[in-house]
């Protein structure tokens, strides 16, 4: 007899699956060139779009090259350079001092383990496994980001609301071989279709597998989402 868990891993397979048609050519959307850019890019992201991330650094990746130059500029100077992002003044301090780090400890290499880059100012576990998986290919975890956690939720594979609860979760759910991508298709579904205001499940290529479809059911999910507490 099949047990819930099982149930749980059929379903995000069949998730996957179906993503995976879709959107067969996802990937990171934020742009960079170096493992240094990729970290400080990672950072700005926070609470921010990749839209507006892209932008910024379309000017602050001409006019800093490495850990030394982030690390020597004035605080005043970052934040001017950051200001279009939320909370600029505390990521400029964050990158200033996370190159600083990497010059002491790292001789101005970004690192390349979990533990050595959550003790980076600024960088946490989702942080690290983006930098681990798109700057040197480790991938050692989920990244969980507002779109997967929201998905997860409306689609019954987790009921956690932690997103490090959740990268556990999906790490006992589903082979390692898709951890990466599992992130960029629902990022991706998340933006295309299944938004936190107004999801098209009409348009959903998920909605018969998805208890929180709005099809046949009385969940109002533009009026506040229950998923999402
Ligand atoms: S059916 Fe609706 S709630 Fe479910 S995944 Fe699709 S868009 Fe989201």
């Amino acid at each position: 007899m099949g047990t819930a868990l099982d149930s749980r891993k059929q379903q995000v397979a069949e998730v996957l699956e179906r993503l995976h048609e879709e959107y067969p050519d996802t990937t990171i959307s934020l742009r960079f060139s170096n493992r240094l850019e990729l970290l400080i890019a990672v950072i700005l992201s926070a609470q921010c779009t990749d839209q507006r991330v892209n932008k910024v650094t379309a000017d602050l990746f001409e006019k800093y090259d490495s850990a030394e130059e982030y690390a020597n500029v004035s605080q005043e100077e970052l934040a001017e350079d950051l200001n279009s992002v939320t909370y600029y003044n505390n990521k400029a301090e964050y990158i200033r001092n996370a190159c600083q780090q990497i010059i002491d400890e790292h001789d101005g290499e970004v690192p390349d383990t979990m533990s050595e880059l959550t003790d980076l100012p600024g960088v946490g576990r989702k942080t690290a496994n983006v930098v681990l998986q798109h700057g040197h290919d480790i991938v050692e975890g989920v990244v969980v980001d507002t779109h997967v956690k929201r998905l997860t939720r409306r689609l019954g594979i987790t009921k956690e609301s932690r997103p490090e609860t959740i990268e556990q979760e999906l790490m006992e759910l589903t082979p390692q071989s898709e951890w990466q991508q599992l992130t960029h298709l629902f990022i991706s579904h998340g933006r295309a279709v299944c938004s936190a205001r107004n999801p098209d499940c009409d348009d959903c290529v998920l909605e018969d597998r998805c208890p929180s479809s709005k099809e046949d059911s009385e969940v109002d999910l533009a009026s506040g989402d229950p998923w999402e507490k």
